[in-house]
């Protein structure tokens, strides 16, 4: 809010104060003293009255004057009852001094007027001041329910090259680029140009990127607008709103219309739980009928976008609506390098850094994740007064965005600290000697968002998907952890209760949604069931009580396995596990060249190691 807005708030409240004030100004009776009349006589008869004034009315006496006492004014007002011959009394009785008559109707009949005028006309002004702040104020458009919630950019920068990575998605959306240029060309070819476009992907791939890219580069103008917005409180209100925003598309064509989210109006009628569902099917009712309602080739195309294509109705789907769907994946390692360059763009980088190596580490991230990397490092680079942004604040900025800030106040004693160290040092090992096992990256014992200390890995190569073996690698290094505590201490902590969820949820799906098991290739359950979603309420579970023992005594062995591997390997790696461990405790962070430099029977920095350190760790292990 700018300063300007700022006084506009206080208005009222300066009027009020400052009219209020004048009031009291106006008038300088107001700090006299008032008299009754056996006062007035005896202060006549005591001091020297200097001027007064006598207003004779037609009842009372006004009488109001000054006396001097020493060398200050004293004003004092009285009224007295005008009886027979009081005047007169009055008046002889002031003698002594100069006195003035005025006469009541004489009185000043302009400032009587204004007196009475002038606080109706402030209040007044006050009153509209309010409501016409209440009618323009910007969240209060209490008379615009059903106008479109669409905001229209007409002048969009991003280009097609803001987008990096997604070659494939932008090749799909070149035509429409096209279209939107010059709509006849593909009319008089006899084309139809899909009308609706249904972008999905995970959040943060660059969805609203992609359609706002469209826009930039066909110089279309571009409304967008958010599934909830259509959801209001009233019925009815997000159909008007469906209408009124095809309206105004309609008189701006060729144009873009991007609904973000449309999982939450599109949704399928007549399921999921909970009220609402009427205004919902309205809205989504309504979007059918206006998407029908344009022409083929006449300029308007809709972009939608959603994370959960599983649960739109069906009716979204069907030709001559969102009938073209666009998948955009999560970036590979050069889709990742090449976000990354993109955002590097503005950024002061050290010239060491290798923005490849980065992609190599961030497998997962999504584009959105991987600008706020960048930014998070460009932040803690200005926090140190470095000039450049450096590895470190990029290290760290990727630390973040996977596990929130390092609490770096939150130090573990002594004890846990260690029992924290074998904890890691246990999933390191399994990452280091399994096969298939992901590689280790990193192993830290800063507790870090609610982990007490993290490893972090990444695949060796990214696969488009993974084998049994591969599941089985990763469940095996989930128990690493649990399994070096149960080794080198009697007892086991609690900070394992993340290894083992996901570790039983790795096992689970095996189980139930891959057919990994002596089960078979058996669909026990849907991949995704959120009733919220969607989705009924009481969907009907497709497993008998027997084979839902069944699938628990699978999952029950497949933990076990990977278990019984984790102990083995442990117990055969116990030399390397202390190294690792020792190391951890010491610098509480290494990195995967350290933990080469350990196991080649260096020390970390990679110095060969003299007699005295190792009697140290041997000490310590
Ligand atoms: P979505 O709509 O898929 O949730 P957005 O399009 O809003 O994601 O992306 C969020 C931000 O992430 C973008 O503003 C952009 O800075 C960054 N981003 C995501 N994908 C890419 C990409 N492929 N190239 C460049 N930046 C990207
Ligand atoms: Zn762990």
């Amino acid at each position: 809010m700018n300063n300007r807005n700022k006084i506009f708030n206080y208005l009222p409240f300066l009027i009020v104060l400052s009219s209020l004030m004048a009031l009291f100004l106006l008038n300088p009776n107001g700090t006299s003293k008032v008299l009754n009349y056996n006062e007035l006589r005896s202060l006549l008869k005591t001091v020297e009255v200097e001027e007064v004034t006598v207003t004779v009315g037609s009842n009372v006496i006004d009488v109001k004057g000054s006396y001097k006492d020493n060398n200050r004014n004293v004003y004092f007002k009285s009224t007295i009852p005008n009886t027979e011959g009081q005047s007169d009394a009055l008046i002889s009785m002031l003698e002594k001094s100069k006195v003035s008559i005025v006469d009541a109707q004489a009185r000043n009949i302009w400032m009587e007027m204004i007196g009475n005028i002038v606080p109706f006309i402030i209040f007044g002004a006050f009153a509209v001041f309010i409501l016409t702040r209440l009618n323009s104020g910007g969240q209060n458009k209490a008379f615009e329910f059903s106008k479109s919630r669409a905001r229209l950019e007409s002048d969009i920068k991003i280009r097609f090259n803001d987008v990096a990575g997604c070659e494939e998605e932008k090749e799909e959306m070149a035509e429409i680029i096209e279209y939107l240029r010059s709509p006849r060309k593909f009319a008089k070819m006899g084309a139809r140009i899909p009308k609706g476009i249904l972008l999905v992907g995970p959040p943060g791939t660059g969805k609203t990127l992609l359609a706002k890219a469209v826009a930039g580069e066909a110089n279309a103008p571009f409304y967008s607008i958010s599934g909830s917005d259509f959801v209001e409180m009233f019925v009815g209100v997000g159909a008007s709103r469906v209408r009124d925003m095809f309206k105004r598309a309609k008189q701006t064509m060729p144009c873009i219309i991007f609904i973000d989210e449309i999982d939450a109006v599109g949704r399928q009628r007549g399921a999921g739980m909970g009220g609402g569902h009427d205004e919902r099917e309205q809205t989504l009712n309504q979007i059918l009928v206006e998407m029908d309602g344009i022409n083929d080739n006449s300029g308007v195309v809709i972009i939608a976008c959603t994370n959960r294509p599983d649960v739109l109705d069906p009716a979204l789907l069907r030709p001559g609506r969102f009938d073209r769907q666009i998948t955009v994946s999560l970036p590979d390692r050069k889709g990742r390098e090449a976000i990354l360059k993109v955002h590097a763009r503005n950024k002061k980088l050290a010239d060491e850094i290798d923005l490849g190596a980065l992609a190599k580490r961030t497998p997962g991230f999504s584009g959105a994740d991987l600008e706020n990397v960048l930014n998070e490092a460009a932040i803690l680079a200005v926090r140190e007064h470095s000039e450049v942004i450096k590895m470190p604040h990029l290290d760290e900025a990727i630390d973040r965005t996977m596990m929130g800030p390092a609490k770096k106040s939150r130090t573990h004693d002594e004890a846990s600290k260690k029992m924290v160290a074998y904890h890691e040092a246990g999933h390191a090992i399994i990452g280091l000697f399994l096969d298939n096992a992901i590689m280790v990256q990193k192993v830290t014992i800063i507790p870090r968002g609610s982990a007490g200390g993290y490893n972090l890995m990444t695949p060796k190569e990214e696969k488009f998907m993974r084998t049994r073996k591969d599941l089985m690698a990763s469940i095996t290094s989930y128990m690493g952890g649990r399994v070096a505590e149960e080794i080198y201490f009697d007892d086991i902590t609690t900070g394992a209760y993340g290894d083992i969820e996901s570790a039983t949820k790795i096992a689970r799906d095996m189980v139930t949604i891959y057919g990994m098991s002596d089960l078979g290739p058996i669909q026990y359950d849907q991949a995704n069931h959120s009733v919220f979603l969607g989705r009924d309420y009481n969907s009907p579970s497709n497993v008998s009580g027997n084979v839902a023992y069944e699938i628990d005594k699978e999952v029950r062995k497949i933990i076990d396995e990977c278990y019984n591997k984790a102990k083995e390997l442990i117990l055969s790696h116990s030399k390397e596990i202390e190294l690792i461990a020792n190391a951890l405790i010491e610098n509480e962070t290494i990195t995967s060249e350290q933990i080469e430099n350990l196991l080649a029977g260096k020390t970390v920095d990679g110095d060969v190691i003299d007699v005295e350190v190792k009697e140290k760790d041997e000490t310590l292990g």
